[in-house]
């Protein structure tokens, strides 16, 4: 299988390179010069897979003998021994037209442990065939530095440093990056906002020298390996539906809370392999950029808001150029037109044919702060379940857009209580899992630092 990116500027490449390139040297995404078409056959005989024989299967087509077999089988197989469902990824079902699918299983809590974990473990590997050392540097606003720090502690081979914002991330947050004691991660508290913990990583990144010497290495969802570990769930739930022979489950659709446009674009990945998906609907917060852009088809940063769902906090969607690569009928040029003038003139429009390509797969729905406490309440009340404020979200749209008369999956990405402030609001009790509750017990591992790129770096190179 080879690699290429979205804007065209880069020769092909194998996967492992698509991974160790994070984002592509041209500055466009990464994506697989042809996405593997799946039969009928092969979907039926997958049916009965448990999920890490289900991710060996899809992984292989993508990675194609890179990573040897038994050794592709054993990096699946330790990553999702962490979880604590035996399911790794199980579905709810609150309704025969309404399932919820479990994404918070992992170590963290959040559904970024699906992919997080897999990469870490990848990482590692790496690091062993290419006798090197791997350092990770990332900026987060609290459950991408959880899971990535979770995802490679205590592993040979690989350092990590996650700049988070100093006070600015959530109390059980700050406590799962640095509860940490493993001597391979280094958290930095930085003095500022997120946007100035990007700023930083961003410079180092691009400071050439240094990002050689140390082999530097990123972990944001722009990395096709998180993509591709986030198809798997898609399937999985398919399956899952499937064997309950409710309605006529020949096509079911997902409702996903998005930010990034990472965990809808494995959705739309799986539907062009070939999977029965029906429709795709986007659930996004008051930061309704993806909302616009499918009902509107301009795309266009607005006002920022905060909402009770922070890890949908944002403007720009890193992934989206993806999905605009598959819109433009894979013209690289096109889609370098686009992101050029996005730059210059700050928003994309494309014409009403394109559009009605965009809505016939996607609907879009932006969950208000009201609406989701809402419908939280509403769930819990209905049907004794309790979901955190993304997932309210996605199940949030779902109810105001889904066809009744098939089935809708809607993503679960995190634990309610990860999100407890807002549970307090509705007011609604809750208890911290066990895991969760001992963490408030553990000494934290922190360094705190001025927002400045050379404190960080001078931090850094005690670290490395
Ligand atoms: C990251 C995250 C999301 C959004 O994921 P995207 O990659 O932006 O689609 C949704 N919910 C939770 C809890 C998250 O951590």
């Amino acid at each position: 299988m080879e690699y290429i990116s979205t804007r065209g500027g880069i020769g092909a490449i194998g996967f492992i390179d698509a991974v160790l390139m994070g984002l592509a040297d041209d500055g466009g995404l990464i994506v697989p010069r042809h996405i593997p078409q799946l039969s009928q056959d092969m979907l039926a005989k997958w049916q009965k897979l448990s999920y890490a024989d289900l991710a060996l299967e899809i992984f292989s087509l993508y990675i194609d003998g890179e990573i040897p077999h038994a050794e592709l089988r054993k990096l699946i197989q330790t990553s999702y021994s962490t979880f604590r469902h035996p399911e790794v990824t199980p579905v709810r079902r609150i309704r025969d037209d309404l399932q919820i699918l479990e994404l918070f299983h992992g170590p963290t809590f959040a559904f970024k442990d699906v992919a997080l974990q897999f990469l870490g473990n990848l990482y590692s590997y790496i690091s062993r065939q290419n006798h090197s050392i791997i350092h990770i540097l990332g900026a987060t606003s609290g459950d991408t530095g959880a899971s990535a720090i979770e995802g490679v502690r205590g592993k040979d081979g690989i350092r990590i440093c996650i700049l988070h914002p100093h006070g600015k991330v959530s109390k059980v947050q700050e406590l799962q990056m640095t509860t940490v004691g493993d001597p391979n991660v280094l958290n930095l508290s930085v003095d500022g906002n997120f946007d100035d913990c990007q700023r930083i990583i961003k410079e180092l990144f691009a400071d050439v020298a240094f990002k050689q010497e140390y082999h530097l290495r990123a972990i944001n969802s722009i990395n096709f390996a998180r993509i591709l570990a986030q198809t798997v769930y898609y399937f999985y739930a398919y399956f899952r539906v499937a064997e309950q022979g409710v309605q006529a489950a020949s096509v079911v659709n997902f409702s996903v809370p998005t930010g990034n446009f990472g965990d809808i674009f494995a959705g739309y990945l799986a539907k062009k392999m070939g999977l029965p998906v029906g429709k795709l609907i986007l659930a996004t917060n008051e930061n309704n950029i993806l909302e616009r852009f499918v009902n509107e088809g301009v795309y266009e940063p607005s006002e920022f808001h905060m909402t009770y769902s922070p890890s949908m906090d944002i403007q720009v969607a890193s992934n989206f150029e993806r999905y605009l690569y598959y819109l433009c009928g894979e013209n690289a040029g096109t889609v370098s037109g686009l992101m050029n003038a996005f730059k210059q003139e700050g928003k994309i429009t494309i014409p009403a044919d394109l559009l009605t390509q965009v809505q016939q797969i996607f609907a879009a729905y932006g969950v208000e702060n009201d609406e989701c406490l809402a419908a939280i309440g509403e769930v819990y009340s209905k049907y004794d379940y309790l979901m955190d404020p993304h997932t309210a979200c996605g199940v949030a749209a779902a109810e105001k857009l889904a066809n009744k008369a098939e089935v809708t999956v809607a993503l679960s990405t995190a634990h309610p209580a990860k999100f407890g402030e807002a549970l307090e609001l509705i007011p609604i009790e809750f208890t911290h899992p066990p895991e969760i509750a001992a963490l408030f017990e553990k000494p934290q591992h922190q360094t705190r630092v001025s927002g400045s790129n050379n404190a960080v770096k001078a931090e850094l190179l005690r670290f490395f």
